[in-house]
């Protein structure tokens, strides 16, 4: 049994800082390169403890950390959107996570997506409030411990500071999380460590891999016990094509080992598949690379923690995201557990619901997950390429709802087929490589069309208005009765009913005319001729009238309750009159 290095990864908005911080702590490597045992993975870097010691110091030993753990294997992709997503049997790749802001911007929509997703696989983390060195006035030590950097800079800068960090705190409360700056916590168990850097200085990154100790301390002592002869197991990152190698894959091995002629066993797109591992490949050493020009070198066998490039046959349809297994004589087992792993995360479908598609697995999970948070339904959730018949089921369904009538696809292609379809059913497609800004735009598409059909139903709500029915001008008595009539406020629109002030029916209004044109709705001020159904003159109305619109009750309700402000003032009189009218019939109306 061995104890492997914790899996950690960076995540944060674009432009917080993960790149950088990834240069820092690999460059520090570099540097430190005397303290020996250092590994460079394929789309990871691994630092030793030994390192971590030198680094973290004095801080370090405050945390009295035993020396089980090796080191900490950071996964170095963060370009990679989907990286984020990437999960192992029962959770997140990563064992650890640091979620770094900028500690002059804050939350931003990726960090939420980000905190969203650690949320929901578990996963302990450390908060990073970058760009302290931006801070007006700031002092920069190179690499210095953040509380030494700290406790040097003027009191009004270390203020500043303090308020960046307090809305951090006041933004993670409201999200669920207690939060302190790491110097400041109280119980480990319960708060979020906050800790203060510049990635680009290095200031506060001694204390930043302290803490991650710290905490792969605390929360890992059984996850990260591995059999260093068991098969091996993994997660693939990426399938791509090297130049003299043909496609490979790009595999975090995370428990167990693999070697040199294993057979593995990996997902593609619709089935489990196994192959023979031609050569397994590790970076280079930089100095090395000059010499023989090539970037990668052969190894006999890795064991966990590793990052590794398979070379192999067969492996084009390789799905990024997927579970990679060593099958030793048991293929039909292991090819069966593959199969139970994606079965774990099959995802409940419903008949109504948007379809959604994604790249890997890890990001379809994260994005049903998010969906779901919003309470979007989904009718199918798959991997791969928008297809025609895609558009076909999102067809479907908008059919019997507009509004789930979309597709919501993340890092894939749209094939031609599918494009055509699109066009031809008129169905709404949301396309992106950043998980949150789908989301986002699906919300903003459902509020706009949920604000276009409240709209509908708000313009059919009868609204008040007042007409006088003009002496002298009375064209016919009957059948219908035609009358000119003046609109005294509101609105008064074809189909309204119109009542007397002392609450008696008149009738409908039919129709009304202005010099020839017939008008379906009629403003305050105007004069026209109005047939009114059903009405009979000098039984119903008489000249002189003023005749108000009878509004239903419900109507008056809604009209009370959601329009009240969007009335005019003359409307909103007219209403209490009509109220009035209806409340000497009905002391309860509208009640
Ligand atoms: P990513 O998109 O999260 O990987 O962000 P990058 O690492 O690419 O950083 C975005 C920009 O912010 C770059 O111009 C960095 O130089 C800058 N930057 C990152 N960290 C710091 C920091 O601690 N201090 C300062 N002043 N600039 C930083």
């Amino acid at each position: 049994m061995k104890i492997r290095s914790p899996i950690v990864s960076v995540l944060g908005h674009v432009d917080h800082g993960k790149t950088t911080l990834l240069d820092f702590i690999r460059g520090s490597i570099i540097a430190q390169k005397e303290a020996g045992g250092i590994t460079q993975h394929i789309g990871a870097t691994e630092i030793p403890m030994e390192v971590i010691e030198d680094i973290g110091g004095e801080f370090l030993k405050k945390l009295n950390i035993e020396e089980t753990i090796p080191g900490l294997f950071f996964v170095d992709t963060p370009g990679h959107e989907a990286f984020t997503t990437l999960r192992k049997r029962g959770g997140a790749l990563a064992d650890l996570a640091i979620l770094i802001v900028d500690i002059n911007e804050g939350f931003k929509p990726q960090t939420y997506e980000a905190l969203n997703i650690l949320k929901m696989y578990k996963t302990p983390f450390i908060v990073a409030a970058n760009k302290i060195d931006k801070t007006f006035g700031w002092q920069s030590n190179k690499g210095a411990p953040f509380l030494q950097s700290f406790s040097k800079q003027p009191q009004n800068v270390q203020e500043k500071v303090e308020t960046g960090l307090y809305e951090l705190v006041g933004i993670l409360h409201d999200e669920g999380f207690e939060s302190e700056r790491f110097d400041r916590i109280s119980d480990f168990a319960k708060q979020i460590s906050i800790i203060p850097i510049s990635a680009k200085t290095g200031e506060g990154v001694p204390e930043l891999l302290a803490m991650l100790m710290g905490l792969a301390r605390q929360y890992l002592k059984e996850q990260l016990k591995i059999e260093e002869d068991a098969p091996a197991k993994g997660t693939i990152l990426e399938v791509k094509e090297e130049v003299g190698l043909g496609v490979t894959i790009d595999a975090v091995i995370y428990d167990g080992i693999l070697k040199k002629d294993d057979t593995i066993a990996i997902m593609t797109m619709d089935n489990v598949i196994t192959t023979n591992i031609r050569s397994l490949l590790k970076p280079r050493p930089l100095e090395e690379i000059r010499e023989s020009k090539k970037r990668f070198q052969k190894v006999d066998e890795v064991v966990a923690a590793a990052g590794i490039k398979i070379a192999a046959p067969n492996i084009e349809n390789a799905v990024a995201g997927s579970p990679l297994r060593v099958a030793r004589g048991n293929i039909d087992q292991v090819k069966e557990e593959i199969l139970k792993e994606i079965e774990d995360i099959k995802i409940d479908t419903d008949e109504m619901g948007i379809v959604v598609k994604a790249d890997t697995l890890g990001s379809l999970e994260a994005l049903v997950t998010l969906l779901r948070d919003m309470k979007v339904p989904i009718r199918a959730a798959n991997i791969g390429d928008v297809s025609r018949r895609d558009v076909v089921d999102a067809a479907i369904v908008k059919k019997e709802d507009p509004l789930y009538g979309a597709i919501v696809a993340f890092n894939v292609k749209v094939l031609p087929s599918a494009a055509e379809e699109i066009k031809a059913s008129d169905i709404k497609l949301f396309s992106a490589n950043v998980i949150y800004q789908l989301t986002e735009d699906y919300q903003a598409w459902i509020d706009e069309a949920k604000e276009k059909k409240k709209k509908a139903y708000l313009d059919a709500i009868i609204k008040p208005a007042k007409i006088r029915v003009i002496p002298k001008l009375i064209f016919r008595n009957s059948k219908p009765a035609i009358a000119g009539i003046e609109v005294l406020s509101g609105t008064i629109k074809q189909d309204y009913g119109l009542i007397r002030g002392d609450g008696s029916k008149v009738g409908k209004v039919e129709g009304m005319q202005d010099k020839g044109d017939n008008l379906k709705s009629v403003p305050r001020g105007k004069k026209v001729a109005m047939s009114i159904k059903d009405a009979i003159f000098g039984k119903n109305f008489d000249e002189g009238d003023v005749l108000y619109v009878d509004i239903p009750e419900n109507h008056y309700k809604i009209l009370e309750s959601e329009l009240k402000n969007k009335l005019t003032e003359d409307e909103y009189e007219t209403l209490n009159e009509i109220v009035d009218i209806k409340r000497k019939q009905d002391p309860n109306w509208g009640m």
